[in-house]
């Protein structure tokens, strides 16, 4: 799947330095696996509710890898692969 897919799909993108996210209300679980986490990137109390913060690149990835619905994905800014 690649990024406009994944827009048309519905999913909005939070641009990062190194990263960006993407997340689609539509189909989050709330299980809360996100902002228990990473609470910095993840932030339901504000907005944008999710800032790519560059030096927790590895984390974002590591906390999206456990979303069980799938609503969150994410794009390394050196690759056009969608994760995961
Ligand atoms: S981990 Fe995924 S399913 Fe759970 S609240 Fe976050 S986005 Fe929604």
């Amino acid at each position: 799947m690649n990024e406009a897919t994944l827009l048309s799909k519905g999913y909005r993108k939070y641009e990062g330095e190194n990263i960006d996210v993407y997340f689609n209300i539509d189909i989050c679980q709330h299980s809360g696996n996100c902002v228990r986490g990473d609470n910095e990137v993840f932030d339901t109390e504000r907005k944008p509710w999710i800032i790519p913060l560059k030096d927790h690149f590895q984390q974002i990835q590591d906390v999206i890898n456990t979303c069980p619905s799938g609503a969150l994905k994410y794009k390394l800014k050196d690759s056009d692969e969608i994760l995961p």
